[in-house]
């Protein structure tokens, strides 16, 4: 699992640094976290490809985590999407989606499926054989959620060159990667680690959104290989960020810790702040394994 940080600052565009957008990839599929403004521009930018994408979700209803969504919509509609599209979001979007596209009689080339969030409490959003996504409460001046995606085992990896050398059929793959030894027709026997290795372990990736300090929502996020958590400022504004249900790094990196997890990725900068090593240097000092994200940066989980 990897994730590419699509914009990186809070409220306003700076530096430039654009809106909350991230997308991660996972078995070849891509999420969306988020849409600010310019997030479709920056998808082009940095390769990320609306075609693998089937998933958005949207954390909560302030514009610098929506204001891109219309314009993606539209856009995959001009080009001729066909496949399906699942957006979670607050249910305050919806009328807002059918406005847009009803005054300008919009219909869009493919089917869009709208699934509303539930306010205060966690849901399992999507399973299926490849990554689970589930939603979690988090604390901010409107319901704001948290996402965490959690992707599964595809079973043992199949070495080819190995396989066809021990004249393997194609059929059998599925059990290979379920661990089985193969019995030629003379009956040798092909050990399964023979024409195997280990296949990637599960991950788990937890996007805390926006939010004030709070172990609220730390059993959800406990264990995570990865946690994005909100840093809007450092510790001397912190009076600030209580008042604006915002982080600091200090802060975030306390969570981190809290969490167990092994890696901790820093976002949702104040344009007040031109320069990102502070907020390094900052949670550094309570948890080591920190760094702030970049722009067009791909990380992984
Ligand atoms: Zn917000």
């Amino acid at each position: 699992m990897k994730v590419t940080i699509l914009g990186n600052n809070s409220a306003l565009p700076a530096f430039g640094r654009h809106p909350t957008a991230q997308a991660v990839q996972v078995w070849g599929q891509v999420l969306l976290l988020d849409c600010g403004e310019a997030t479709q521009i920056q998808m082009q930018r940095y390769g990320i490809r609306w075609r693998n994408m089937q998933h958005i979700f949207i954390s909560h209803m302030h514009g610098d985590h929506y204001f891109g969504l219309p314009g993606l919509i539209n856009s995959m509609s001009l080009l001729g999407r066909v496949a399906p599209l699942h957006l979670y979001a607050p249910a305050e979007l919806w009328p807002i989606i059918e406005q847009i596209q009803g005054v300008a009689e919009t219909v869009l080339t493919y089917p869009f499926h709208f699934h509303p969030l539930t306010p205060g409490v966690s849901e399992r959003l999507v399973d299926n054989e490849y990554f689970s996504v589930d939603s979690f409460p988090v604390e901010h001046r409107i319901p704001c959620h948290g996402f965490l995606i959690e992707s599964k085992t595809r079973g043992r990896k199949i070495l080819p060159d190995k396989c066809r050398e021990n004249e393997i059929p194609r059929y059998f793959y599925d059990k290979l990667k379920q661990g089985e030894d193969y019995e030629k027709q003379d009956g040798t026997i092909v050990k399964n680690e023979w024409v195997t290795t280990e296949g990637l372990p599960p991950k788990k990736y937890a996007y805390c959104a926006d939010t004030l300090f709070t172990d609220s929502f730390l059993p959800h996020i406990q264990g995570a290989d990865m946690v994005y958590h909100e840093c809007t400022y450092l510790e001397k504004d912190a009076e600030k960020a209580a008042v604006r249900f915002h982080s600091t790094a200090r802060q975030a990196a306390q969570l981190a810790k809290m969490a167990n997890t092994k890696q901790l990725l820093l976002g949702h900068y104040s344009s007040k702040y031109r320069e990102l090593e502070p907020f390094v240097e900052e949670a550094q000092l309570v948890f080591p394994h920190v760094t702030a994200s970049v722009e067009g940066t791909t990380y992984d989980v």
